[in-house]
This record gives C-alpha cells, structure tokens and sequence, in this order.
C-alpha cells in the first residue's frame, strides 16, 4: 500500500498531463481555425475592396461615356443635302457663329440677296469693290442702312494692279475708302484682299500688303468654308447649300465665301435653305465686329 500510494499519485498527475495537452491541443487547433477564419475575412475584404474599386472605375468609365454622349448630342443634325448621286449628311456644333461673306459686288444680284436676309431677319457681310454705276453705288448704302456690315475688297479687283507695288495697293485702298465714306458717311468694317491673303498671284510678299492694313488699324479676313460658287461653270444651288454646310462643324466660327456677282444666280438660289438650315439649329448669323475670330489665311511672306 506505501508503495502503491506515490504510484497513484505520479499516475493521477501522468493522466492530468495527458488530458491538458490534449485541452491545449483542442485550444490550439481552435486557434488555428479562428487564424484562418481571420485570414478569409482578410481576403475577402481585399476581394471587397478590389470590386469597390471596379465599380468606381465603372462609375468613371459610365461618367465618360455619358460625357461623350452628351458631346455628341451637342452635335445639332441639321439634315441632309442631296449632291448628285450622294448624299451629303450636314452635322453642325452648337454654339458658334456662322458670318455670311458676298465678295465682288455690288451686282444687280444685291438688291435680291438683301431682301432674302430682310425676309429672314439676318445680317450678312458685304465685301464690296469700286463701281461707276451710279444706281450699283446706291447698294453700299442700303448695306449699312439695313445692319449688314460693308466691308472692303479693293476698288479694281484687278490682282495685276493692285499687287503690283505697294503704292499701286494704297492708292486702291484710298480710292475705295473714299468712295464708301462719300456714300454712306461711314468707314468699311474690315477688309478682304483679292483672291484671299494666301494667293499666288502677288510678286510682292503679301505681308507688305498686310502692313499698309496694319497701320491704318484695318483688320482684313479670308474665309474658312467655300461655298464653291466662284467655279465656272456655275454650281447649281444644292451644291452650293451642301457645300456651305457640311464642313461648318470644323470651326468655332465659321465664315462662308460667296460671291455677288452678276451671273451667280444660283448662289441666290442656295441662300434661303443655307439661312433655314442655320436658323433650325439656331446657329447664329453674325455680323463682323471687334468680337469676331481671326479668320485668316497662312501668307506667303517671300517676294517671288
Ligand atoms: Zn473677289
């Protein structure tokens, strides 16, 4: 019995030692599974993080695609024209200011171009030259009485002379100037050279011209769409209308050369459809002012 009293007691605390490993191996492996259970949730909040940032950047991308739906409803349709056998589709931006230019007159097709601007409550630009014809003479007032900007485009329109020196150049300025202040007690808005600031004609380099404008405080203006009505034979109407429409989208400002003479009928022709289709979008037809864009060619600046 005295031996076999310290024998229970070192088998009792053996089988407490047993039964607290395996406890502390339970709490172990408990430990271990809570580990991993904290290491999903870990992954699992990348995993949530990761689809938060997607659905931002598909909200960035939904925000961009919006912006470009929005850019092109801003492209007003302003329908299309027919050219031959094609058909031409007319998109214009909104908004921007469309300046209708009539070089070469006054012509006996004046009188009919200002009653269609009258009709539509619109204004033009009239780049006129130098007439003897006493009743021509009589439509460089009515430009100005009615609100359409007269501007200037030499006296003679003749390239030979004109660009022959710049004297030869300043007398026909003065000459023009003179003649439409003695006829409507008013100094032309702007100036227009023959042929654009960019012609190939002039021996003499343009920006000597140009300086002569520059001193006298003159601003001149080319153009920046073509109506195609200068061609000869002449263009019929609705190629006229496509012409004037279908690139005006290009430019924040638009200006459209046409011609007033007298054989250009159909650009009288063209023009009530060009101011309808403007008008539908409600683009702006403007007069040149202080406000207008530059609107100028690249010059040659090199004597030939
Ligand atoms: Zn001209």
């Amino acid at each position: 019995m005295l031996l076999f009293g310290p024998y229970m007691i070192f088998l009792i605390v053996f089988i407490m030692c047993i039964v607290l490993f395996v406890l502390v191996t339970r709490q172990n492996s408990r430990i271990e599974a809570i580990e991993e259970e904290i290491g999903h949730i870990a992954m699992n909040q990348d995993s949530l993080i990761e689809e938060v940032s997607s659905v931002t950047s598909s909200v960035d991308e939904l925000g961009s695609a919006v912006g470009a739906i929005s850019n092109e409803l801003s492209l007003v349709d302003i329908g299309s024209y027919e050219n031959g056998a094609s058909k031409g589709h007319a998109r214009v931006a909104w908004p921007r200011k469309v300046y209708l230019t009539f070089d070469d007159g006054p012509s006996s097709n004046t009188g009919k171009i200002l009653d269609i601007l009258d009709e539509y409550g619109v204004k033009g630009n009239f780049f006129v030259v130098g007439t003897e014809n006493t009743e021509l003479r009589k439509m460089y007032k009515r430009i100005v009485e009615e609100g359409h900007a007269l501007c200037a485009h030499s006296y003679s329109h003749k390239y030979s002379e004109i660009y022959s020196s710049v004297d030869a150049f300043t007398e026909d300025l003065d000459k023009l100037y003179t003649l439409l202040y003695d006829e409507t007690g008013t100094e032309p808005v702007a100036y227009r050279f023959p042929g654009g600031s960019s012609n190939s004609v002039s021996r003499i380099p343009m920006s000597e011209f140009i300086k002569v404008l520059d001193r006298r405080g003159i601003r001149y203006f080319d153009w920046n769409v073509v109506s195609g009505d200068a061609t000869n034979p002449m263009l019929p109407a609705d190629r006229i209308v496509e012409n004037s429409l279908c690139d005006l989208s290009e430019y924040e400002e638009a200006m459209i050369l046409f011609h007033d003479l007298s054989n250009k009928t159909s650009t009288v022709e063209a023009l009530p459809e060009i101011i309808e289709a403007l008008q539908e979008s409600d683009i702006p037809i403007a007069v040149i002012d202080d406000t207008t864009m530059t609107i100028q060619h690249y010059i040659n600046t090199k004597s030939k």
